[in-house]
């Protein structure tokens, strides 16, 4: 079954092995997710190696995230490791705190008493603990606790309504990316960007960084931050795609605003041409129990339907009992709510403007595509941008991406309806014999046969990124 949307896994200890990690690539896996938030840099370069190592085997690419840890501000350590916090009692955050106790605790951004003022609520451990500030006296944060509850070592703050001032990179992140780049990493997700300059800037440290490794990562913002909505539109121009964080963003925005956040990102970023993930708790039981809640079923199909390019596990697939499971189970939601996913070209199709001529190809072969009933969409592809402005409407024609270069055929493990594989063109290769090819792979696969209506893309000359200016359509098994 062709199932269009994908999936991305974060690996930690419960899938660090290339055996289990074989077995989540063929249970659906598209996406490995590296946290960086957790693990030192070589436990990433080996976790990249048996990736790499593991999609060999399964005879597939598959595209590794590295997902920078950002300016998440955090708590420091207790005497005891942890804290025991009681609703109506004062509690401390104190800049100059070393170790922590019952009466007050360290911060690790040591600015934060400047950010805040009387009257800020602040949440802690994902907003299970909550505290009123109520003076700041120099680097000390007098609060009350609102709900208590226990906190440990270097739990997470963040103030509800956003704007703290921390810089969207750290000294970390910018190791990391060095790190990240050295694995050949084919993605860049920026935490807690505020607008488009921390993309912009994120991006370049990554090019740098990634030049003397021949690569130029896609850079994905998460969206998390209060700031980052008004934000959206110059935050999708200036990175390649985002990803609906729903964790913090719904510390900072409330819970109840994150619904209806998500859809809009999710049709804001493919009106932009951008790919979008939707993350965080997406089967959080799964940590535990070897079957979902029906409310996690409804939340990935309406995920799927709402548009999205990937659904994303993070602790499910990292920490939890059932990893392979859990992918199984999420690749089952999704084939089903595709299916009950209107067939009709999406409305606003007619509406989009573009000059582009590779760009006027993609469309023109969507549109023909869906009118003719065409079995299968092939397109050959550098940079793999047909692939990506072609997936942005949803026609249920599978899109079959051929490329010849082994970074944009991991790249497009991530869009939605696109299968990419290989195909070995170069300059000097003809365009019939190159098609003639791509045609041979996609039929060779299963993926259409003798009769079947297929609308293929090329570029001529063949080898230039943004070169597509072709669009052929043959009856497979039919005089050429
Ligand atoms: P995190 O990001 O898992 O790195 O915190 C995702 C989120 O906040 O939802
Ligand atoms: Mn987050």
């Amino acid at each position: 079954m062709h199932r269009a949307t994908k999936i991305v896994a974060t690996i930690g200890p419960a899938s660090n092995t290339p055996e289990i990690l074989l077995q989540m690539i063929q249970a659906g896996l598209d996406v490995v997710r590296l946290n960086f938030s957790h693990g030192t840099a070589d436990d990433h370069r080996q976790r990249a190696e048996f990736v790499r190592e593991a999609a060999r085997q399964a005879g597939r690419e598959v595209a590794i995230m590295a997902d920078l840890q950002g300016p998440k501000i955090r708590v420091g350590k207790f005497e005891n490791g942890k804290v025991l916090l009681v609703a109506g009692e004062p509690f401390i955050l104190d800049a100059d705190c070393e170790l922590g106790n019952e009466q007050r605790a360290g911060l690790d951004y040591k600015d934060l008493p400047r950010d805040l003022k009387p009257g800020d609520v602040l949440l802690l451990n994902d907003g299970l603990i909550v505290l009123n500030v109520s003076r700041v006296i120099g680097n000390e944060i007098h609060t009350v606790v609102k709900i208590g509850g226990e906190l440990s070592n270097n739990k997470g703050i963040n103030r509800q309504g956003g704007g703290l001032s921390a810089p969207a990179l750290t000294a970390k992140d910018m190791e990391d990316i060095r790190t990240a780049m050295s694995l050949g990493v084919d993605y860049v997700a920026v935490s807690f960007p505020k607008n488009a300059t921390d993309m912009e800037m994120a991006r370049q440290l990554a090019n740098i960084a990634g030049a003397p490794f021949g690569i130029k990562p896609k850079m994905i913002a998460k969206i998390e931050r209060a700031e980052a909505i008004p934000a959206l539109q110059g935050i999708l121009d200036a990175s390649d795609g985002i990803m609906v964080a729903r964790g913090d963003l719904a510390v900072e925005v409330g819970n109840a605003a994150v619904p209806a956040l998500q859809k809009r990102m999710i049709r804001m970023a493919r009106e932009s041409n951008k790919f979008v993930i939707t993350a965080t708790q997406m089967m959080e039981s799964m940590i535990y129990a070897p079957v979902p809640t029906r409310a996690e079923v409804s939340d990935v199909a309406n995920a799927v339907l709402d548009g999205t390019d990937a659904v994303m596990l993070s602790a499910e697939s990292a920490a939890g009992k059932y990893p392979v499971q859990t992918i199984e189970t999420m690749a089952a939601i999704c084939l089903e709510a595709e299916k009950s996913e209107q067939s009709e070209l999406d409305k606003d199709f007619l509406d989009r403007t573009f000059t582009r001529i590779d760009q006027s190809i993609a469309m023109g072969a969507l549109f023909t595509a869906y009118h003719l009933g065409a079995k299968a969409i092939v397109a050959l592809t550098e940079s793999g941008s047909t692939a990506l402005w072609m997936s942005r409407h949803w026609t249920h024609v599978p899109i079959f991406a051929l490329t010849p270069r082994v970074g944009s055929e991991r790249a497009m493990a991530l869009y939605r309806n696109v299968t990419s594989l290989h195909l070995d063109t170069n300059t000097n290769t003809d365009r019939d014999t190159a098609l003639q090819q791509a045609l041979e792979t996609v039929v060779s696969k299963g993926y259409a046969s003798r009769g079947d209506m297929v609308v293929l893309t090329v570029g001529e000359p063949m080898g230039q990124a943004g070169g597509t200016n072709t669009l052929k359509i043959v009856r497979v098994g039919e005089p050429y």
